[in-house]
């Protein structure tokens, strides 16, 4: 496989609890979206 190919392969992060596709440029440890962690927080 070229390393290109791997790449490309990366699925796009998604927040472990509604599956949205998060955003890389938030510097985020988190699984979560910020939706998902400010409710969490409540
Ligand atoms: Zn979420």
């Amino acid at each position: 496989m070229l390393p290109i190919e791997f790449y490309r392969n990366i699925p796009a992060k998604q927040c472990c609890q509604c599956g949205e596709e998060m955003n890389e440029m938030h510097e985020c440890y988190f699984n979560e979206c910020e939706r998902c962690l400010s409710k969490a927080e409540e």
